[in-house]
């Protein structure tokens, strides 16, 4: 499935609909350049799920815990350098919980992404427009 947005708004709406119809357990893997709207996409799924607290990328954790009609698990795994990384902070217990976890840069520790995963990818095209995205959702 695509769809395309023009704003930010837009693709938090997109976001929004997907937390609210999101499973226990569900993973969300996303994928895009920096400054494509990951986060954006990330604060729509975060209101889906009925979380008020502001949501940011984690910069200094991999992970960021929230609590909604189910727990939502942030990851922003762009700085690992390793998946060893992924162990240390025993991420098994955040993909195979009943929590909904979403993967920014998921593409960099692709091994362990389990099977099943909604893959988001977010891209830009410049001849449509500054604020034009182009969403895959698969
Ligand atoms: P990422 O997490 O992918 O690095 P962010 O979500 O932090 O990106 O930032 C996306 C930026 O792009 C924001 O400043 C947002 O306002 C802007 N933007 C413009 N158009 C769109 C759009 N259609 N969808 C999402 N973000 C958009
Ligand atoms: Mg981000």
């Amino acid at each position: 499935m695509t769809i395309e947005t023009n704003s930010p708004e837009e693709t938090f709406a997109l976001g929004q609909k997907l937390g609210e119809q999101a499973k226990a357990g569900q993973i969300y893997t996303l994928n895009g350049d920096l400054g494509v709207g990951k986060t954006v996409f990330t604060q729509g799924i975060a209101r889906g799920l009925g979380i008020t607290e502001a949501v940011s990328s984690p910069t200094f954790t991999i992970v960021n815990e929230y609590t909604g009609t189910l727990p939502l698990y942030h990851f922003d795994v762009y700085r690992i350098g390793d998946p060893e990384e992924m162990d240390e902070i025993g991420y098994e217990d955040y993909f195979y919980g009943r929590g909904i976890c979403l993967i920014e840069w998921a593409e960099l520790i692709e091994e362990l992404i389990p099977e099943g995963a909604i893959s988001i990818t977010i891209e830009k095209d410049l001849e449509k427009g500054f604020d034009y995205r182009k969403i895959t959702v698969e």
